[in-house]
Order: structure tokens, then C-alpha cells, then sequence
């Protein structure tokens, strides 16, 4: 059965969005995943359509009230519906590829899309959603961190990436960030492509790869290093990550 993704929302249109588009957008097509939006304001009583209410306690802003939101999730997340629910939110799990990875295992995924300050404490609690961020800085809604998510997870589906290798050398999945790209022309404003490249041989490029993925981790993320990696020691990455920790 293919991935199913359904988005709660107050902006449907925002969906697909650019996932209609490009790899992902063809993979749709191809039935290879498939994306329903739920309009959250439909399950609003009262004449004005009304989905938010005032912070109990006070403050700026209008907070999603727990009654609507929790009969829009009902509608689709019925008894026997064992996808993972998620709300997007700045005080989530951050989202790492290996949480990606995890989600597109699995049968598919209910997303919920905050707008305004947030939603009710007591929803997130009584229809168990999962906390995701995208990252530390704060959106003005939900939809485009969904989309992120979506982004994510269906590049990883099984059929959808042309070559189903590419996925695997890419930053994260190693561990580190990926090493740098070259392609033709051969010599480009007095720059030349590493001659390891272009050596043919095969066993010296992997190294020289590693070697700059490593080093690149080093200096732009140094959390990420292990100091397990064999080519570790050689790079002084260990008494780099020393440093980092004190
Ligand atoms: N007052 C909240 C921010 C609300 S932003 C706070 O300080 O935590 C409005 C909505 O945008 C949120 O409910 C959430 O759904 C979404 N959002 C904002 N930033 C996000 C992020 N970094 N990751 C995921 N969702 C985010």
C-alpha cells in the first residue's frame, strides 16, 4: 500500500504545493505516495466558523482550540489507523534523516499544521501527537514544516529516486557531510576538478572523499563526529572534538 500522507490545516491549498512538482510530483502521479488535505475550519459550530479562542492566562495572539481540532483528527485518524500523528511545532524532536527514514517505513503519517501562538496543550496530549520541528527558528505556520517533512520522507520511498543509490552517500546518511561536487568543464575560471577525480582509480577517490567529508564535518559541524572513523586520528579530529567538548 502506498505511503499516505493526510494534512490538517487551515490553508489546504498551500498542498501539494511543490510536491506536485519535480521527482516528488511524478512519484504522486505514478500513485507511489498520496497527500489529503482536511480543512480544519470545517469542524468549527458556530456561525463565524470560529477555530481559535484567547491564551488562558493572557498574552498576544489566539491559541487553536482542543474541541475543533481534536473532531478534525477523529474524522481521519479512526480506530485501526496506526500512522504516526505529528503536530509541527518550534518545541518539537528536531527532524533528522533518520526519523525521516523511520516515517516512510511505516503505512504513512496525520500531520497537523499549528497556526497562530499554537494549539491547546490538552489535544496534543489526548490524541498523542508527536512534536516535530524543522528547526530552531519559528514559522509563521505549520504548512511549510509539513511540507519539509513530506519533502523528506517521500524522496526516501522506495521506486521514487531514479537511482535508488544516490540517497545513500548524502550528508547524514554517513554520518558526516557529504564531500563536494565536480563536473565538466575539466578547467572552469583557472579552476581545476582535484586530479584525484579524474584519475580512474577508484579506491584513491573514495578516500579522498571521505577524507574531505571528514574534514568538512570538522569544520562546520563538529558534533556530528564519531570519533570512531578510522580516518579520524589521521584528520586530528579527535583532539578537534576534545576542544568542542570542554
Ligand atoms: N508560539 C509558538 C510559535 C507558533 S508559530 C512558540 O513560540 O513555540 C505557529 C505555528 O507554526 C506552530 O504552531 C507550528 O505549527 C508552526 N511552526 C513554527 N515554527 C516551526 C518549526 N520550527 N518547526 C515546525 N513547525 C513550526
Amino acid at each position: 500500500m502506498a505511503f499516505k500522507a493526510t494534512v490538517l490545516t487551515l490553508y489546504p491549498e498551500m498542498f501539494p504545493g511543490h510536491l506536485g512538482s519535480s521527482l516528488s510530483g511524478r512519484a504522486l502521479e505514478r500513485g507511489l505516495w498520496q497527500i489529503e488535505t482536511v480543512q480544519i475550519r470545517d469542524f468549527a459550530e458556530d456561525r463565524h466558523r470560529t477555530v481559535d479562542d484567547t491564551p488562558a492566562g493572557g498574552g498576544a495572539g489566539m491559541v487553536l482550540r482542543p474541541d475543533i481540532l481534536a473532531k478534525a483528527i477523529d474524522s481521519v485518524a479512526a480506530s485501526g489507523d496506526h500512522r504516526p500523528r505529528f503536530l509541527m511545532s518550534p518545541r518539537g524532536t528536531p527532524l533528522t534523516q533518520e526519523k525521516v527514514r523511520r516515517i516512510a517505513e511505516g503505512e504513512g503519517a496525520v500531520i497537523v499544521c499549528g497556526r497562530f501562538e499554537g494549539v491547546d496543550q490538552r489535544v496534543i496530549e489526548a490524541r498523542e501527537l508527536e512534536e516535530v520541528s524543522i528547526g530552531d527558528y519559528i514559522l509563521s505556520g505549520g504548512e511549510p514544516a509539513a511540507l519539509i517533512l513530506l519533502d523528506a520522507v517521500v524522496r526516501v520511498l522506495p521506486g521514487v529516486m531514479g537511482n535508488d543509490l544516490s540517497g545513500q552517500h548524502e550528508s547524514f546518511e554517513t554520518g558526516l557531510l557529504e564531500h563536494p561536487h565536480y563536473t565538466r568543464p575539466q578547467e572552469w575560471e583557472g579552476r581545476s576538478i582535484p586530479a584525484v577525480l579524474t584519475s580512474g582509480n577508484h579506491r584513491a577517490i573514495e578516500k579522498w572523499r571521505h577524507e574531505q567529508a571528514l574534514a568538512l564535518t570538522q569544520q562546520r559541524r563538529p558534533e556530528l563526529l564519531s570519533s570512531e572513523d578510522p580516518y579520524a586520528e589521521l584528520l586530528g579530529v579527535k583532539n578537534a572534538r576534545k576542544r568542542v567538548e570542554k
